[in-house]
């Protein structure tokens, strides 16, 4: 579904994604872990074209969408009209049609009382949850998600981390920059391990918790 080989990215002189290559398939869900200053978010706005890429290659089938860690819900807009803005303006879709199934959404997420609310009147869960449906409305073939609970409490990253553990039941393919080790675990197909704009370890949740990397173990020490 997406493949992106040798991606190369500097920022002025500063190389931050070094020949970085992935390859995600439908119904997989791949989570990038890392420290800080890695380069996790700058792989995902080159993947999903906020960010140009200084060479490398792209291959996408299908379209995507992507969930932010600060919500970027659009204020002075309702629960409602942030997400059902995107398909009627810009797919063109049928308005009565993508109102019902903004409906459903809602529903699903737990919403259904707050379609008339504005962001601000919500929690932070509630708004990541406006986010997530607002994301799935535009019913992408693939989900980008960078640090959705790290704005959070941890009561309330407890239920985002259930609605995407839910997406990926239902073999929603994902693509997700977390902190959260345990629930990376859980929910990984394939995890990528990037420091310093390399991939230095990736595999399956088993391998890469169980590698002998020493910076790998070092990172994974700092959760313990
Ligand atoms: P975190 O876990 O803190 O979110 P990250 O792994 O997502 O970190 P990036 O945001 O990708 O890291 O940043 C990687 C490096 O690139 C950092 O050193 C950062 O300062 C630099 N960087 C990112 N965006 C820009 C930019 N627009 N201009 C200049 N430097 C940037
Ligand atoms: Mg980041």
């Amino acid at each position: 579904l997406l493949e992106m080989k040798n991606i190369k990215k500097s920022f002025d002189d500063v190389e931050v994604l070094k020949d970085i290559s992935l390859k995600v398939e439908k119904g997989e869900v791949l989570c990038i872990i890392g420290p800080s200053g890695s380069g996790k978010s700058t792989l995902l706005r080159c993947a999903t074209n906020l960010e140009t890429k200084d060479s490398g290659e792209i291959n996408y089938q299908g379209s995507f969408g992507l969930v932010f860690q600060n919500f970027n819900l659009f204020p002075h807009h309702t629960v409602m009209k942030n997400i059902v803005n995107a398909p009627i303006k810009v797919q063109k879709r049928d308005k009565d049609e993508v109102y019902k199934e903004a409906k459903s959404l809602l529903k699903k997420m737990g919403l259904e009382d707050k379609e008339n609310a504005y962001p601000c009147e919500l929690s932070g869960g509630q708004q990541q949850r406006v986010s997530i449906a607002r994301a799935l409305a535009m019913n992408p073939d693939i989900l980008f998600f960078d640090e959705p609970t790290s704005a959070l409490d941890p009561e309330l990253t407890g239920e985002i981390l259930k609605v995407i553990k839910d997406l990926a039941a239902e073999d929603m393919t994902m693509v997700i920059v977390t902190h959260e080790m345990n629930f990376a675990k859980n929910v990984a197909d394939y995890i990528i391990f990037m420091e310093n704009g390399y991939i230095v370890e990736q595999g399956s949740p088993e391998e890469v918790f169980a590698s002998q990397n020493t910076r790998m173990k070092e990172f994974l020490g700092k959760f313990e």
